[in-house]
């Protein structure tokens, strides 16, 4: 069972700390040290200290996924310690440092049917942090399955996308210990993510059948203890499961009792009667929640979905 610590480091953003890991076996091991300001790294050294090893030792670096609450400072450890990065490819490619995340998304956002001025709104409460990026060479991708070995003991790397489409988890056979990052939190349902497929850039990546699909596979596990990127440790990690399922059919209910009741309408237009009060960057968030909802109805054949000049229609079948 490997020696398993978290580190509470603050962010700025809304979602509030996130949860880096030191696994205490060599080669030391940092999980997602968190984002790039210098309250986050005053905090990861003096915490680091206080568990007996200094920043200096850390001789690897685990991402879970590419956001930069997670991976901000993953490029200045590297520098310090030459710690190399263990990252799935899918999310290698989005820490490129030149990745725009509002840009990339854009086609997406105007099939969508969102109006100028809101994408306007969108992308003026942009990340104020830098770009989280890898340098060249610091990085080795990491694939589903692929064994972490340690002094006492191993990481099994799980690739469960969904949230992001490189997001990978990370088990302790002997512990029955899994590090979620942000597949698997104790209160909220992560966001399945509005982004690029990875094998085919102009379509969108199907987020929310691949997360459903990942908590299958969760499911059929032997998980004593989660060991999430943000919040407390999960100890029923079946009980969250079941909650997130519950919230996910919520929210595809929601959506089929509106369009029962306003017919034919964009998913921008959903999402604003879904989540009337969102503002900013947060409007991009319930869009993309609506996205994934849409998709998987369309996928199941209980909606369709028809373009008109560049912009997406969705409807009931059968009404
Ligand atoms: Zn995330
Ligand atoms: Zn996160």
């Amino acid at each position: 069972m490997l020696p398993l610590h978290r580190i509470v480091v603050p962010t700025p953003y809304a979602v509030g700390p996130v949860n880096a890991y030191l696994i205490a076996s060599r080669p030391y091991t940092l999980v997602d040290p968190g984002p790039d300001t210098g309250e986050a790294r005053e905090v990861l050294q003096k915490e680091l200290n206080r568990l007996g090893v200094p920043l200096a030792e850390i001789e690897r670096i685990l991402l879970t996924h590419f956001h930069s609450d997670h991976s901000g400072l993953a490029h200045w450890i590297h520098s310090l310690t030459g710690a190399k990065i263990y990252i799935h490819p899918y999310d290698l490619k989005k820490l490129s440092g030149k990745n725009d995340f509002i840009e990339e998304r854009m086609p997406f956002i105007q099939e969508a049917g969102t109006p100028a001025e809101i994408i306007a709104e969108v992308l003026k409460d942009g990340d104020k942090l830098p770009r989280p990026f890898v340098p060249p060479g610091g990085a080795i991708t990491t694939t589903d399955g692929v064994e972490i070995p340690f002094e006492r003991g191993s990481l099994k790397a799980l690739h469960l996308p969904g949230h992001a489409t490189g997001h990978l988890c990370f088990y302790d056979p002997a512990g029955k210990s899994l590090i979620s990052g942000d597949f698997l939190l104790p209160r909220i349902t992560p966001n399945p993510f509005l982004e690029p497929d990875p094998v085919h850039p102009d379509r969108r990546a199907p987020s929310l059948r691949h997360y459903l699909q990942g908590l299958d596979r969760l499911t059929s596990m032997d998980i004593r203890r989660v060991w999430p990127g943000h919040g407390e440790v999960i100890d029923d990690y079946r009980q969250v499961v079941a909650m997130v399922r519950e919230q996910h059919q919520a929210r595809f209910d929601a959506l089929v009792d509106l369009l029962r009741k306003y017919g034919r309408r964009t998913a921008f237009e959903l999402s604003r009667l879904l989540y009337p009060d969102l503002k900013g960057f947060n409007i991009f968030l319930g869009l993309s929640e609506v996205q994934a909802h849409l998709d998987v109805l369309v996928e199941e054949g209980r909606v369709k979905v028809e373009k008109k000049d560049g912009v997406a229609y969705y409807f009931l079948v059968n009404i």
